[in-house]
């Protein structure tokens, strides 16, 4: 913290302890403390390199314009162009943001990806437009944001709020506004429909990254996926994809809960169904073959496995405290606060860090950009290894930094990322 505090004062910056950004970099830079990183790197990453604000209006439906502001923030992009999701959302504001684009600096680095961190998004609840509204929207925003985004230089993908038909659309305005008329300007965005660009096995990468590092982790901890119980907070993709793909490999989903209310089978929730039910009705309050439970008894349910699935920081010390279970595993970003985070540890619960547990969306966001760009198309047997094969990696990469910095898992999570940056900078020096 005093690390923080010296750095935040020369940028000029006011620590502010509720707020996401500082506390992202706030670990950022203690990992760059343990790591002894020199202070001029410290600086460059404690800030993103370039903030985009653009305002744009819409014709809506009802013949009025609505005026939107969009976000593009381009965190850093020592390792290759910005990578990052772009997220609909009515949470969406610019600190935020600039949170989610320095973590993401940080999962391409501990992947090793070459690519940035960026992410970018538009404060709007996607649902109370109608799809027309959202195509205009959609298409105004890309073609706002410009020459900031480019097959070369950032490349947007889906994130809370925003899918592949999203990313179709912002992909087709940038083709029809490229004046070079480039056979590839498609991997301008990754997440795309199969049918457009897309690659097999993006839509369930997140969770399919996920499940590849528990199969590392939970033998070390002599949990069988056979004997695994588990519940789910957030059933959107991300959630929807882990709980179906655990199910699969036998371990039983004892509750889930999302923004409609709790639900809970001690049998075992059938994630096919649920999925399916989902899709149809918005939510998962109502599911037949589970019954209806409050969110302390959800929260309270004794699981091997806790999966957050949904926003940032939705874990607080009062829901952590609640918490029965061995291994919690962030698959949404920063979804415990560090209070939460701090009592889970002490406890004993071992917390598998957002940076390496959702690695994989991005992952193979990398390889889409690879198949465009080679105008090739991969098999999903082929995409399913390379990703095993990436996700085992990085697997290794925190335990060693764990053993090495002595540290627990978040923390050496970033090390691992942050050393990997270090080396290139050496490599590159500070231009000019
Ligand atoms: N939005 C996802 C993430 O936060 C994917 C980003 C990407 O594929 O570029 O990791």
């Amino acid at each position: 913290m005093i690390q923080t505090d010296s750095v935040f004062q020369e940028l000029g910056f006011e620590y502010k302890t509720d707020n996401l950004y500082y506390k992202t970099i706030d670990t950022i830079l203690q990992a760059a403390v343990y790591l002894n990183i020199p202070r001029r790197l410290e600086l460059i990453l404690a800030q993103p390199k370039n903030e985009i604000i653009v305002h744009f209006p819409v014709k809506m439906d009802n013949g009025q314009f609505k005026l939107f502001k969009g976000y593009r923030i381009q965190h850093n992009n020592v390792l290759g162009p910005y990578k990052g999701g772009m997220r609909f959302d009515n949470t969406v504001h610019l600190d935020h943001v600039k949170a989610l684009a320095a973590i993401m600096t940080i999962k391409t680095a501990l992947v090793q990806l070459p690519f940035g961190g960026a992410k970018g998004g538009v404060q709007i609840n996607p649902k109370s437009l109608s799809r027309d509204e959202l195509m205009r929207m959609t298409r105004r925003f890309t073609s706002a944001l410009g020459n900031n985004i480019h097959p070369d230089f950032d490349i947007p993908a889906p994130d809370v709020g925003t899918n592949a038909q999203i990313m179709a659309w912002m992909a087709d305005t940038y083709v029809n506004l490229d004046t070079q008329r480039r056979a590839t300007s498609h991997s301008v965005v990754t997440g795309k429909p199969l049918a457009f660009g897309g690659s097999q096995g993006r839509d369930k990468a997140t969770g399919q990254g996920l499940v590849y590092v528990l199969e590392e982790i939970l033998p070390e901890k002599n949990i069988a996926f056979g004997q695994c119980r588990f519940s789910l907070v957030g059933f959107g993709n991300v959630g929807s994809w882990t709980g179906r793909l655990l199910c699969e490999r036998g371990a039983t989903l004892l509750a889930v809960g999302d923004h409609s209310g709790f639900i809970k089978n001690d049998q075992g929730i059938d994630a096919i169904k649920l999925t399916r039910y989902v899709e149809e009705k918005g939510g998962v309050k109502g599911f037949a073959e589970a019954e209806s439970i409050s969110e302390d008894e959800f929260y309270q349910t004794k699981v091997d496995l806790f999966i957050p699935a949904a926003l940032e920081q939705m874990i607080n010390l009062k829901k952590a405290q609640q918490l029965d279970c061995r291994i919690l595993a962030e698959a949404a970003n920063i979804p415990v606060t560090p209070e939460a985070e701090e009592f889970l540890l002490k406890k004993g619960v071992e917390i598998l860090p957002a940076v390496l547990c959702n690695a994989g969306g991005v992952t193979v966001s990398y390889f889409e950009w690879k198949q465009n760009r080679q105008t090739e198309t991969w098999d999903l047997d082929v995409v399913d290894h390379k990703l095993k094969k990436c996700m085992i990696q990085a697997t290794h990469r925190v335990k060693q930094a764990a053993k090495k910095y002595k540290c627990n898992l978040q923390l050496a999570a970033y090390c691992a990322a942050l050393k990997h940056i270090e080396e290139v900078y050496e490599h590159r020096g500070i231009f000019p």
